[in-house]
Formats: C-alpha cells, structure tokens, sequence
C-alpha cells in the first residue's frame, strides 16, 4: 500500500489498530517528497528530521494508549507564514530568508499537542500577496494536476502538497481567498473559517482584519478534524472570539433535505467563465435532487468588494510590514553609510515587487487627504458588503457559488497583467470583507483541470458549510482526489 494515499482518517484508524506505525507513514510521505517535488515545488523546507522525530513520539504515544488525537501521526505541511519555533519561516520572501521564530504559532502548538508530525513549511506568494504562487521570492510552485499551470495562491505551496501526496494535509492562510481558490485549483478541500474562530497569534500578519487560518485537506471528513484541532479562543489574539468550539464532526451527515441554499445571481454572471458556472450549477442541482431546495438571491454589492479590498488590504499591509526594518529580523543591506540608507536598502532588496506595490498602494491610500476618499469608502463598502449577506442569510442557510471564476491558468499568464490576477479572488473576496466563513469543494474536472464550488456560511455557522460540504461530497464521489504525477 502507498501510504501517502491515505487521508488523515483513514491512516488514523490503521495507526489506531498498530497496522501501520507513524514512522512508516512518515517516512513515506517523505520518499514521496523525494520523488515528486523536484517536478511541483510545494515546500521550501522539508523538516526530515525532525518529522521523524516527531513520528517517534506519536508512536510512543500508540504504544503506550495516552495522548492519541486524530492528528496523532499524521503528517502535516504548514504554509511558510505561520511561526515554527526553530524552523526557518520566510513568508517566502527573501527579507525573512533566514528568520527562525523564537516561539510556535497558535495553531502550530496546537497541532504538537495534537501528537501531529510536521513535514515541512510550504511555498506561498510573498507575504500571501497574490493568486498563483509566482509571486514566492524563492521559485514558483506548479499544480501537480498540469506541471505547465499554477496551484493557485497565496496557499499554492500547500494546495499541491495535499493533491499531489506530500503531505495527508496542511494548514493555509487566507485574507482573500488564499485557501480555497488553491483548493480548487488542485482538488482539495479547503476552508476560510469564521474571522476569529481560529487565533491568528503567529501568523505573519499582512492585512490583519481579514488574514485566517484554515485547514486543507483531501475531503471533508479530514476538514472537520483538522478545525476540531486549531479553532478555539486564545488570550494571545485579542480578535479570537470567545466561544466554545463544537465537535465539526458532528456534522458530517449526508443530509440536506429542506436546507435552503442561495444562488447570488452575480457569481454566475459577468467574469465568471461560462464552463465553469455550468459545473457549478449542476453542483447545485444534485444538491436540490437530495432535498435542498435553491434559492435565488442577489448580493449587489459584490461588484464593489474587489476594488474595496484592494484598498484595505494593502492599508493594513503598509503598516504590518514596517516592521522589516533589518533590524530586528531576517535580512540587513550589508553595505549602507547611514541607519535611513540601511533601511532603504534592506527593503529595496528584500522585497519583491509585488510587496513593494502594495506598500505603496497602502502607504498612498493611507496618507492625509486621501484617508477619506479612499481608506474611509472602502470601509463603507464592507460595512454594505455585510448586510447583503445578512439579507442574502434571512432567504437562505448556506450560499453555493464557483470557487474561482476561471480554471487554472498557465505560469507566466497573469503575471504582468495585475488587473487579471487579481480579478481570480472576485467570488471568495466578499466572505473575507464580511468576515464569513467559507469553503471550497472539489466539483468536476475542465479539461483535466479540477473545478470547485464554494459554500459561504453565516458567522461560526461552520457546522453547515461542512454539513453541506460532505453531502454533497458523498453525491459527487469528488473526494480524495490525487493528481497523476510521479
Ligand atoms: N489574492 C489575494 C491578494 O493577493 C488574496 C491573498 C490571500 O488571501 N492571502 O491579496
């Protein structure tokens, strides 16, 4: 059997029953690396050994009975911009190529005590800022499905980590759609949880009020015990909320009779190709074959959220990044006559253009005068944002949409078209700006190219959007779906 094949329960139960030892998935995970990363790039550090060293440990944790999780065993990549305690963590970005966090990140303590084993930081665009993964400041990562096209990103490292076997799951970070618009791309599950349902503390933050953790996984099953491990309040994030976290695994129940779930007639509509709105749509109708029954709603202001976010995030980003100074992390300019010249230079040469163009987008934004034309409308335009949906919710429980408006496309595509990148984040944008948790599923295939449907939930409605999810995941048979590489 080729372990890597498994999903995290699967190998769960035969970890549980000793038939298979932590070491041994560990280490095949690894060989797997071997064999396909040269070809995808998914990781810009392996952490070999202490993955095995870890893998000991959860088997120590078998043998004896105490301490055994879901997660106990199961290799896990983390995308590179979340804090491993003496592991290399650069957000991709050559500013912070040598930076080794002092302490672990929420999520990543708690996925230790889960008994997880960590297999490596995964490529990512710099900061998280882009929609392809070329934007790394180290090399681009490809989509294991078509080696010539993009994983998506910002979360591409870990998108085709999962899809191509190099890990059973990893964790993504998504501010605008950076989990699930990778997910889609290479068919895997992915999802946004509500704003503050999982702690942000060691995250590196980029555009703080919408920056979140979440699970990315080969089917939704895995998905909910994955949230089960990192959601919760943490003194450490003072935007976590305070509630308590419920079992995600009760809902997975193959049943959404009477569920009312909502078309907004703009994600079907301009900018979205034709092909990949019928795939979806079908998705809905197999959906309401088992009893949903669809609705048709409108959220108007969705035309607005793009231009809206492209003026918040970048604002949050100027001010979150002036802390690459050379000073206190990562990479100094070694040649500089006075402080203000190191500081110049250190970020002239550590960062990478498409950092450099959001920082000034937000430094511009940001400066007297252009506050209130700019910073102040787009967060009027949230504020509208949030009440479409809140309208949208009282017609319906769950929203179904495509994921992302086109398939994958081509490396070197977009790239010097910045309009059209950024155009791939029109339909998961909005739940990021209303703070609204979301997932993506795999749907059908384009060409060989995965295609996935996005569920939107109302706040800490996570239950549903996974309820939802894993019918329509038994429906469509879409589920632990490996790219053909190796
Ligand atoms: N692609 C969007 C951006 O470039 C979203 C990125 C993300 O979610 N981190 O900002």
């Amino acid at each position: 059997m080729e372990l890597w094949r498994l999903t995290v329960h699967e190998a769960h139960e035969l970890l549980k029953r000793r038939e298979i030892s932590a070491t041994e998935l560990t280490k095949a995970v690894l060989e797997r690396i071997s064999q396909v990363d040269g070809k995808v790039q998914a990781f810009l550090t392996v952490t070999d050994e202490l993955a095995l060293k870890m893998a000991e440990d959860a088997d120590r944790r078998f043998a004896s009975g105490e301490g055994i999780t879901p997660l106990t065993g199961i290799p896990i990549a983390i995308k590179d911009n979340m804090c491993t305690k003496g592991v290399r963590t650069t957000c991709a970005s050559k500013i912070l190529h040598n930076f080794v966090p002092p302490y672990d990140a929420t999520v990543v303590a708690k996925l230790k005590e889960a008994g997880a084993v960590f297999i490596g930081k995964t490529n990512m665009d710099e900061f998280a800022m882009g929609s392809s993964t070329e934007f790394s400041g180290f090399f681009p990562t490809h989509n294991p499905w078509d080696l010539s096209r993009v994983p998506g990103g910002s979360s591409g490292g870990s998108a085709a980590a999962v899809a191509a076997g190099e890990c059973l799951a990893a964790l993504g970070s998504d501010t605008g759609g950076s989990i699930r618009q990778p997910a889609a791309f290479c068919g895997v599950v992915g999802l946004k949880p509500t704003y503050g349902r999982v702690s942000r503390y060691g995250l590196v933050a980029f555009a703080s009020s919408l920056d979140q953790i979440g699970p990315m996984t080969r089917d939704v099953t895995d998905c909910a015990l994955l949230l089960n491990a990192i959601a919760g309040h943490d003194p450490m994030d003072s935007t976590s909320i305070p509630q308590p976290v419920p079992d995600y695994t009760q809902a997975l129940v193959a049943d959404v009779k009477g569920m009312r779930i909502g078309l907004p007639r703009e994600y079907f509509g301009d900018g979205i190709d034709l092909q990949v709105a019928a795939i979806v749509q079908q998705a809905a109708e197999r959906l309401a074959q088992a009893g949903a029954e669809l609705v048709e709603v409108s959220l108007p202001t969705t035309e607005y959220a793009l231009a809206a976010y492209y003026i918040i995030a970048p604002a949050e980003a100027s001010s979150n990044l002036a802390r690459y100074d050379g000073v206190q992390y990562g990479y100094r300019a070694p040649v500089a006559d006075d402080i203000v010249a190191m500081y110049c230079r250190t970020r002239k040469e550590g960062f990478g253009h498409e950092v450099k163009h959001r920082i000034m987008l937000g430094t511009y934004t940001l400066s007297a005068g252009y506050y209130e034309a700019y910073y102040l409308r787009a967060a009027r335009v949230r504020t509208l944002i949030r009440r479409d949906f809140e309208r949208a919710f009282e017609r319906c429980d769950v929203l179904l949409t495509p994921t992302s408006p086109v398939p994958p496309f081509r490396l070197g595509e977009r790239t010097d078209d910045p309009l059209l990148m950024k155009m791939s984040d029109i339909c998961t944008i909005p739940a990021n700006m209303a703070g609204l948790p979301a997932i993506s599923v795999p749907c059908g295939f384009l060409d060989g190219l995965p295609v996935g449907v996005q569920f939107i939930g109302k706040v800490l409605d996570e239950m549903t959007l996974l309820r939802v999810a894993f019918t329509y995941e038994q429906l469509s048979g879409y589920r632990n779906l490996l790219a053909p590489i190796g």
